[in-house]
C-alpha cells in the first residue's frame, strides 16, 4: 500500500515537473503498413522480385542495350564476356536482396576468381568475389566497398554454396547547383553477419579507386557485373524506401 502510494506520488510529481502527460508524447501521426515478412529470404509482401525465375529477365537489360544476354533458368548465371545487366526500372533509397553462388570449381586467384558486383544505382559496387580461401587486396574482397572500404570481417562460405546479401543503400542527394548536398550510405549483412556498418562513401566506386560525386538522377538502373567469370544468382528483391 505504502509503495503503491509513492509510486503514484513520483508520478504526479513528474507529470507537474515537466507539465505533460504521458499520452502527450505518444506518436499517432503515422500507421505503418501492414507487411507479410517472407519465409526465411524469401520477398516479404511489399517486395518487387527482380529475380525469382526466367519470367523475371524481362525486368533487365543489357548493359549495353537490347535484352539481358545472360542464361536464365531457375538462377541467372553470367554467360562471360556478354556484359553486365541492369534493371530497366530506376531505383534510389533501397533495401535489396541477393542470393549469389560462385563457381564449385575453382579457377584462377585474387581477382580472377568468381568475380562479378552488386552495383547500387549502376555507380556503387559491393563487390562479389570467392574470398573463401583466395587473398586479394583487403578493399577488393567479398562484401567490400570496391575500393573504399574493407568488411568488417570475412563470411564467405566455400565456393559452390548459395551467399546471402542483405543491403541497405541511402542515395546521394545532390542541390540543384549540382553539388553534393549528402553523401550515399551503405549497410551490408553477408550470410546474416554485419560486415559494413553504415559506411559513407566516398563517391562512385573504380578501379582506380573513389571517383569525385558528380550529380546524377534521384533514381537509377540497379547493375551486376559481368567480370568473366560464371557466377549465378537467384532471389533477388528490392524494397523502395
Ligand atoms: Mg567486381
Amino acid at each position: 500500500m505504502k509503495r503503491i502510494a509513492a509510486m503514484i506520488l513520483c508520478t504526479s510529481l513528474v507529470v507537474s515537473l515537466v507539465g505533460q502527460k504521458p499520452e502527450d508524447t505518444e506518436d499517432w501521426s503515422r500507421k505503418p503498413e501492414k507487411v507479410t515478412p517472407g519465409e526465411g529470404t524469401m520477398p516479404p509482401s511489399d517486395a518487387l522480385v527482380l529475380y525469382g525465375g526466367p519470367e523475371d529477365l524481362g525486368k533487365w537489360e543489357g548493359e549495353r542495350g537490347g535484352p539481358a544476354p545472360w542464361d536464365a533458368g531457375e538462377e541467372l548465371t553470367i554467360v562471360p564476356g556478354t556484359g553486365g545487366i541492369k534493371t530497366k526500372q530506376g531505383f534510389g533509397d533501397v533495401q535489396l536482396h541477393v542470393e549469389w553462388r560462385v563457381p564449385a570449381d575453382v579457377e584462377g586467384t585474387g581477382q580472377d576468381r568468381g568475380n562479378s558486383g552488386i552495383y547500387l544505382m549502376g555507380l556503387y559496387e559491393v563487390q562479389v568475389l570467392d574470398s573463401y580461401e583466395n587473398e586479394t587486396y583487403y578493399n577488393g574482397m567479398a562484401g567490400s566497398i570496391y575500393k573504399q572500404y574493407i568488411p568488417l570481417v570475412n563470411a564467405s562460405l566455400p565456393p559452390g554454396e548459395w551467399q546471402t546479401y542483405e543491403i541497405f543503400f541511402t542515395a546521394p542527394r545532390f542541390k540543384e547547383n549540382g553539388t553534393l548536398e549528402s553523401p550515399g550510405y551503405m549497410t551490408v549483412i553477408h550470410n546474416g553477419v554485419l560486415i559494413q556498418n553504415h559506411v559513407t562513401l566516398l563517391g562512385p566506386t573504380d578501379y582506380y579507386g573513389p571517383r569525385p560525386y558528380k550529380a546524377h538522377p534521384q533514381k537509377l538502373s540497379l547493375m551486376l557485373q559481368d567480370h568473366d567469370h560464371p557466377v549465378s544468382f537467384r532471389n533477388i528483391w528490392i524494397r523502395e524506401l
